[in-house]
């Protein structure tokens, strides 16, 4: 039988027209037209003045800590529990990541956490939605009220998701996206950096563009980034933006489906369908095995993958990356919570391209494997 991928992406829209389009007008730099376009359709989806495009996620994290003028010893506060890139990003900058364990639930930062990370040298929260449902913002925004901390809204798996009616997206000083192909929408690579603030987008076009000044090309004042978005990216962005409640809709029936298919299985914690403030759009459908199952998530993925089942692993902790030991980052440090799920948590097909038919395959496979 056929392997069922962790992920495939759907691209049966516009997307081989804008690409012609492309190709037949000859913009297929960052200066062509669908750039601007994407930017501008992507800022006023989630209630944003302005878009910049960039070259992926986490590069767009590495902007957003640099426009916001975060260095030398400033705090920043994010979860322990996400992808790497949050992290590199501050470390790059020679600021300090504190990091914050997450709820046992929805996997998201938790609050009162955030809350207790707080120095006077805490400068922003960057706070990263995990897999499908948001962080409480609520609480976040009002420490970061209190203490005047910046915001920096990791969006990258939150396409269409709100908090409380609200975009997420919108919350941050700067928010960013990445249009990764198992993201929502995806441009195979890309990502964006949305915001209000003029200054701020700015900023960002000109740390995106080498910080070439505008009166006079190839002088500069600072140093900036080739971290450019080109016009073929945007193009498959243009095209598949047009398309995420759709999207939205199906990552949410997929969802259902599993959990239908998977509820009650012994041992097994699915993920939330819903929070007081939020509905999961499971941007991937995460699993997390009790811990009276006598295998760990490594396990259970081996012999998912024997029956033909592609998966992937939870994120690892940020404070046992063995590159973060080696700088004598967060030494001694435990966060129990992303400990935990980092060892018996990981996710199934999640891909929008999959089928009934496949997610009947795993979940039974997952089923077996368990039984
Ligand atoms: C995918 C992802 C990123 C990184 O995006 P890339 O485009 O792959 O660099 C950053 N943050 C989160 C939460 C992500 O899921």
């Amino acid at each position: 039988m056929s392997f069922v991928p962790v992920n495939e992406p759907v691209l049966d829209g516009n997307e081989e027209k804008y690409l012609v389009d492309c190709v037949r007008s000859g913009w297929i730099s960052s200066e062509g037209p669908y750039v601007a376009r994407f930017e501008e359709g992507l800022a006023a989806r989630v209630g944003r003045r302005h878009g910049v495009a960039v070259a992926n996620g986490s590069v767009a994290l590495e902007m957003a800590v640099a426009a916001l003028g975060l260095k030398d010893g400033d705090e920043v506060i994010l979860p322990a529990f996400t992808i790497i890139s949050c992290a590199t990003a501050v470390v790059r900058a020679g600021a300090v990541p504190v990091l914050a364990d997450c709820d046992p639930l929805t996997w998201n930062m938790e609050p009162d956490r955030v809350r207790a990370c707080i120095t006077p040298r805490t400068r922003a929260i960057m706070m990263v939605h995990i897999y499908g449902l948001p962080t409480d913002m609520d609480p976040i925004l009002a420490l970061a009220r209190e203490h005047g901390l910046k915001i920096i809204e990791d969006a990258a798996e939150m396409h269409g998701q709100t908090y409380r009616q609200r975009p997420c997206g919108s919350f941050g000083d700067i928010s960013i996206f990445s249009f990764y192909p198992n993201k929502h929408i995806t441009t195979g690579e890309g990502g964006m950096l949305v915001t209000d603030d003029l200054q701020l987008a700015e900023r960002c076009r000109s740390l995106r563009n080498l910080c070439f000044k505008a009166e006079q090309r190839f002088v500069h004042d600072e140093l900036g980034w080739n971290f450019r978005m080109s016009n073929l990216q945007a193009a498959l962005g243009v095209a598949q933006l047009e398309r995420l409640d759709e999207f939205v809709a199906r990552k949410r029936r997929m969802g259902a489906r599993y959990t239908e298919l998977l509820a009650g299985t012994a041992g097994l914690q699915l993920p939330l369908p819903a929070t007081e403030y939020a509905e999961n759009i499971y941007w991937v459908f995460g699993v997390v095995l009790d811990d009276d199952v006598d295998m760990d998530a490594r396990a259970a993925m081996q012999r998912l993958a024997q029956q033909g089942i592609g998966t992937r692993p939870f994120f690892w902790p940020m404070h046992e990356q063995p590159v973060f030991q080696k700088m004598g980052l967060f030494a001694g440090e435990r966060h129990p919570v992303a400990e935990r799920i980092a060892r018996r948590g990981f996710y199934l097909p999640s891909g929008l391209a999959l089928t009934d038919g496949q997610i009947e395959r795993s979940a039974t496979a997952l089923r077996e494997v368990l039984a």
